[in-house]
């Protein structure tokens, strides 16, 4: 029986006709008439009116970090529960990452803890320059208490929809709460371009300065002009195209993605010491990865053990997010709380949730959970 991946790249069909415009135009340089579509067409779905496609989305939170005015030395607080990047972008930088745990109710930042934490900060004298806030494994986090807080201090936010594209929290789309947000196309997104990603703002000056750094810093002029340090981080009319054809899709993916939970919580919901990560109230998550903790007490086998089960019949899973506090890279680093995102990472475990995943594949994965089970109860 074939591999099940945790979330494999998927064609829409489309790609190719697309791609055979961007070919046949002769438009296979960086930049191009789908990368311009690309961004006014993923600027249009998000409900931001300012977008730039870059090479990745680990770029974009890297640009939002430099456009934002954030430099060394400064203090940039975000998420501990999280894909490593989300913290890389701010060692580029220079800044001091300091992280910040999630709330159990939604496994994202604790709008609570970061309220108190600003407070004590702003007292001390020591605000951040700017917090980023992850939308973890496609689920919003609670903005409107997050930009309460952002806005009382004066806290630039950026939010990390990397896994987040076609989720909303209050209705209103994922991308659209920070001041500035990223978006990712990597092979295991929601939504490829095999490799790259998008900056969004309200504010046409920051997402101008970020066009202008990825491309080399180049200044208007005859010849090559350069007044700042930039980098090459576009987006190719190539893969522009491949995304195009991929966001047409964006809504069947998600439903996917949903439909796939749904029926991981039908299966397993009831199985004692198995808890799916809660869909918090106002938000439609896109069920990027389906996740849940497993209480080895109660279910019967541990988490290793489920992994190991599913791994032995060629299924992928994969524990939580290391939180980034626990990271040798990071050590040392300031953390505000974390035993919440500790013991996710300790009981968590990623299903399979790819966006093609069907009937039989499902069975097969909740077949060799329920399996580790009674195994484990036996031995
Ligand atoms: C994937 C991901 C990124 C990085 O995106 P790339 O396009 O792979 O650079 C950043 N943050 C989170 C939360 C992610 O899941």
């Amino acid at each position: 029986m074939a591999r099940i991946y945790l979330s494999p790249p998927d064609l829409a069909g489309s790609e190719l006709e697309l791609l055979t415009d961007a070919v046949e135009s002769n438009w296979i340089a960086p930049l191009g008439p789908h990368v311009d579509a690309f961004e006014a067409e993923l600027a249009a779905r998000v409900h931001v009116p300012h977008a730039v496609a870059l090479s990745s989305g680990t770029a974009g939170l890297h640009l939002a970090l430099e456009v934002a005015g954030v430099g060394k030395g400064d203090e940039v607080w975000l998420s501990t529960l999280t894909f490593a990047a989300t913290a890389n972008a701010v060692s580029y930088i220079g800044a001091t990452p300091v992280f910040v745990d999630c709330d159990a109710a939604s496994w994202n930042l604790d709008p609570g803890l970061l309220a108190a934490e600003l407070a004590a900060a702003a007292r001390a004298g020591r605000v951040p320059k700017a917090l980023i806030v992850v939308d973890l494994y496609g689920q919003c986090a609670d903005y409107v208490a997050i930009r309460e807080s952002c806005t009382r201090h004066g806290v630039v936010l950026i939010e990390d929809a990397a896994e987040a594209l076609g989720a909303t929290y209050r209705d209103q789309p994922a991308g659209s709460f920070g001041d500035l947000a990223v978006f990712s196309f990597n092979g295991n997104k929601i939504i490829t371009t095999s490799g790259g990603g998008m900056l969004v703002s309200p504010r046409k000056d920051w997402i101008d300065r970020a066009r202008y750094l990825a491309t080399q810093a180049r200044s208007p002029a005859r010849h090559y002009e350069h007044e700042a340090i930039g980098y090459n981080y576009r987006l190719s009319n190539l893969l522009a195209a491949v995304g195009r054809a991929q966001l047409r899709d964006l809504d069947r993916r998600v439903e996917a993605r949903r439909a796939t939970n749904r029926a991981y919580r039908d299966a397993l919901g009831h199985l004692p010491g198995w808890t799916f990560m809660p869909e918090a109230s106002h938000c439609r998550s896109t069920a990027w990865l389906t996740c849940a903790t497993i209480d080895p007490a109660q279910f019967g086998a541990s988490r290793d053990a489920v992994i190991d089960a599913l791994a032995a019949d060629d299924i992928e899973a994969r524990p939580v997010w290391k939180p980034m506090h626990q990271q040798p890279i990071f050590r040392g680093a300031r953390v505000l709380g974390g035993a919440v995102a500790d013991r996710l990472f300790e009981l968590g475990i990623c299903l399979p949730s790819g966006s093609r995943l069907d009937d039989a594949q499902r069975a097969r994965i909740v077949e060799r959970i329920v399996g580790a089970r009674a195994r484990d109860a036996r031995g």
